[in-house]
């Protein structure tokens, strides 16, 4: 049995983590700042804290008895948040750091970084038809202001960790990852849950008109959840120690995404497009030829299933809201 600390544990992908590593028979620890009433998913078989990980005392208090080390907990959201939030997102750098002197002070033996697609050189996202971003793109450094620039420092901080301290750290660059049990509304919520929200809330009220950011044109890739957990658990159990895109290369347009969910939804709705309203890069996919080479996998789920999911879960959170009942969002077991 390995003793495992999951940090970020109450937010989406912490939440869908820690409920993966349940099935494997470890003892699990937890951590969250939010009130462990407020995360998307709660285990009563799992140490359940609420700690503040930007302070060295309780990154220690986390890490202490701890042999594997993930951390998933990082002050963030989708486009709307990261463009108006740089300073908040930047003392993330504070989380990563204090885990990563806390996992040397107590001998972790593996520790997990979730880094992003937005570490990579804006100069190679100007065109919505994008040359797929391959690692080695990173440098020259030109990321996403402010959060890109403190994912990319915190992934030399875990290399240099690693060559100096000997803590065997592991990197995924994840791109854009979505799925049930995540936020969809609130202001940090990424482009698909908030296209299933904006939809659903048309479909519910018959009113037909959406808003969309930009001209609908920009390209992206998008990975569900399942995919996001398994190439996290691979690349933790391997030796593999550089930087690795975590991504779906299936490369759609935001308004392709929209004709998928009103297919889903059975509803056609009237596109408002806001071209004043955060956008980020015109287009970004993943080059998945290390991955396909390190793993013989890559992330393989498609958009469309995903999105079915995904569009049910925040479906029946919404319709349940309406009809007056408890939110649905916890999962506690
Ligand atoms: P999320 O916001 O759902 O989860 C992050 C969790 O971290 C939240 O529950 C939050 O309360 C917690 N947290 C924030 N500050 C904290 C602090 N000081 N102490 C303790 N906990 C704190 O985000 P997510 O989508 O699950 O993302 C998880 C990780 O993956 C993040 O590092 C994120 O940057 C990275 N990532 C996510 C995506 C994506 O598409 N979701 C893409 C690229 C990278």
């Amino acid at each position: 049995m390995t003793n495992i600390l999951v940090c970020g544990a109450g937010g989406f992908i912490g939440g869908h983590l820690v409920a993966d590593l349940r099935g494997r028979g470890n003892q699990i620890r937890a951590v969250d700042s939010k009130p462990p009433e407020e995360w998307y998913q709660r285990f009563a078989d799992v140490d359940n804290l609420q700690l503040e990980l930007r302070d060295l005392h309780d990154c220690e208090r986390a890490v202490r008895g701890c042999d594997w080390v993930y951390n998933l907990a990082a002050d963030m959201g989708g486009m709307g948040f990261i463009e108006l939030n740089k300073g908040l997102c930047m003392l993330s750098v504070l989380i990563n750091t204090h885990l990563l002197m806390a996992a040397r002070k107590f001998g972790v033996q593996r520790f997990f970084y979730s880094s992003s697609a937005c570490v990579y050189n804006a100069d190679k996202q100007r065109d919505p038809n994008v040359a797929a971003l391959k690692e080695e793109d990173a440098y020259p450094a030109m990321p996403e202001d402010g959060y890109g620039w403190e994912k990319l420092f915190s992934e030399r901080m875990c290399r240099h960790f690693r060559e100096d301290f000997g803590l065997q750290t592991r990197i995924a660059r994840y791109h854009n990852v979505y799925g049930p049990y995540g936020t969809y509304e609130g202001g940090r919520e990424k482009a698909p849950a908030a296209i299933c929200r904006k939809i659903i809330a048309a479909k519910l009220s018959g009113e037909h008109e959406i808003e969309i950011w930009g001209t609908g044109e920009q390209t992206r890739s998008f990975q569900f959840i399942t995919d996001c957990v398994r190439g996290t658990q691979m690349l933790m159990e391997s030796d593999f120690v550089d930087p690795i895109n975590l991504g779906s290369s299936e490369l759609v347009t935001i308004n392709h995404l929209v004709d998928i969910v009103e297919d889903i939804a059975g509803f056609t709705v009237r596109r408002r497009y806001n071209l004043t309203a955060p956008q980020g890069v015109n287009g970004r996919n993943s080059d998945n030829t290390l991955i396909k080479q390190i793993f013989g996998w890559e992330p393989d789920t498609r958009l469309r299933d995903g999105m079915e999911l995904t569009y049910r879960w925040i479906f029946d959170q919404m319709a349940n809201r309406e009809a007056g009942a408890k939110p649905l969002a916890l999962h506690s077991v």
